[in-house]
C-alpha cells in the first residue's frame, strides 16, 4: 500500500493561472539512491514560490508541483548508498543542488552551477509532511537552532551574504543602504552587514516597518513611501551617498537605489520581483563610477559560513507567523501585499 501525505500544491487553474491547493492524499516520495526521505518540520516561504505560481521561472516547472525552497526536518529513510547520514538526524536542505564537477563547482562558485537545479523549483520541495532531497545538500543543524531558525536561513542567509561579502565585499566603515529591510532577505543583510563593521541604513514601507527595523539593528531607516527617501539617505550620509546599496526588489526602488548611491558606489542586485527593467543614465554611470554587480543565491561556503553563525546565535531571522498547509494561500498574498516582516515558515504538522 502506498502512503499517502498532505501537501500543498499548484495545479493548473482556469486561465492557465496555477492555483494552490491542499491535497490530503499525495503519495509519500520515495527516497532513491543517494537520498534522503526528509519529515518536513519547517518550511520558510518565500518569493521565488511565487515565481513558479505565476509561471515566471525561466524553465517551465511541471503540474502539479510541491513549492518550498528552505527546508528543515528529521530524517525518516535512507537511500541506496546512503551511508553517512542516520535515521532520526536533524538537517537543514542547502537548496542549491549543483554538480560540483562544471569548471564553474570546481572554482567553488557552486551558485554559479551550469547543472544546477533549485530544491522545491526544479524539485519537489517542503509544503508537504515529507520531502525528498539529496543527502549530499544536507547539513546537521546546529545544535540550539530550532527547525524554523534553521529554515528561515537557509536560502536568504546565504543569499544576503553572497552579496554582501563575496559580490560588493563590504569593508569595516562603509555605509549600506538595504532595501526592503524587512523582507526576509533584508533582515539578514542588515545583520550581515552591521556584523562586518558597515553602518546600516534600511528602507522600509511605513512606520511600523521602519522601527522594526531600528530594532533589528539599522543605524537609520526611511519609509520608501516617502518618495524623498533617497534625500534623507544622502543627508544622514553627509551628502555623500552610500557605498553599497543592496538590492532585491528592482523596477520600483531602482531609481531611488542610484540616486542615493555615492560616487564611486556599487550597487549589488539579486533580485526584481517588482519588475526586472530597468533603467539608468549613463552619464550618471560613468561620471559617478558606479558598479552594477549581479548576485545570484549562494555558494556551499556561503551556506556553511550562514548555519555557523547561525548557530553562534548571531544570525537571527525574525518570523513573522508558523503556519499550517491550510493557510498558505492566505500566506502567500501576505508576501505578494508585502505584508510581511521577516519570514513566513510553514510547520506541516501542524493541523
Ligand atoms: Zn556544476
Amino acid at each position: 500500500m502506498t502512503m499517502t501525505m498532505r501537501a500543498a500544491r499548484l495545479h493548473a487553474g482556469p486561465g492557465g493561472q496555477a492555483e494552490l491547493r491542499l491535497d490530503n492524499d499525495v503519495p509519500v516520495p520515495v527516497a532513491g539512491p543517494g537520498e534522503v526521505l526528509i519529515k518536513v518540520r519547517a518550511c520558510g516561504l518565500n518569493q521565488v514560490d511565487l515565481l513558479t505560481k505565476d509561471g515566471q521561472t525561466p524553465q517551465e516547472v511541471p503540474l502539479p508541483h510541491i513549492s518550498g525552497t528552505e527546508v528543515a526536518g528529521d530524517i525518516v529513510a535512507l537511500g541506496e548508498g546512503v551511508t553517512d547520514w542516520a535515521e532520526g538526524a536533524r538537517v537543514v536542505v542547502d537548496p542549491i543542488i549543483a554538480c560540483r564537477q562544471c569548471e564553474n563547482c570546481i572554482r567553488g562558485e557552486t551558485n554559479m552551477c551550469r547543472n544546477s537545479r533549485v530544491f522545491g523549483v526544479q524539485t519537489e520541495g517542503g509544503y508537504a509532511e515529507y520531502a525528498v532531497a539529496p543527502a549530499r545538500q544536507l547539513w546537521a543543524m546546529p545544535a540550539g537552532l530550532d527547525y524554523g531558525a534553521a529554515a528561515a536561513v537557509a536560502v536568504t542567509g546565504p543569499t544576503a551574504w553572497h552579496m554582501l561579502r563575496d559580490r560588493a565585499k563590504v569593508v569595516l566603515g562603509e555605509d549600506v543602504l538595504i532595501i526592503a529591510g524587512g523582507s526576509g532577505i533584508g533582515v539578514l543583510g542588515m545583520q550581515i552587514a552591521k556584523a562586518a563593521g558597515a553602518r546600516v541604513i534600511a528602507t522600509a514601507g511605513g512606520a511600523e516597518k521602519v522601527r522594526r527595523c531600528l530594532e533589528v539593528g539599522a543605524d537609520f531607516a526611511v519609509d520608501h513611501n516617502d518618495p524623498t527617501w533617497p534625500d534623507q539617505v544622502r543627508r544622514f550620509t553627509g551628502g555623500r551617498g552610500v557605498d553599497i546599496v543592496f538590492e532585491h526588489v528592482g523596477q520600483s526602488t531602482w531609481e531611488g537605489s542610484l540616486k542615493a548611491l555615492a560616487r564611486g558606489g556599487r550597487l549589488v542586485t539579486c533580485g526584481g520581483h517588482s519588475g526586472f527593467m530597468v533603467g539608468f543614465n549613463l552619464w550618471h554611470l560613468f561620471v559617478k563610477e558606479h558598479t552594477l554587480i549581479g548576485s545570484f543565491g549562494g555558494t556551499r561556503r556561503d551556506f556553511l559560513a550562514v548555519m555557523r553563525m547561525a548557530g553562534q546565535g548571531n544570525l537571527r531571522q525574525v518570523v513573522q507567523e508558523t503556519l499550517s498547509l491550510a493557510d498558505l494561500p492566505r500566506a502567500q498574498e501576505l508576501l505578494r501585499q508585502r505584508k510581511v516582516f521577516g519570514k513566513l515558515i510553514l510547520d506541516p504538522t501542524l493541523i
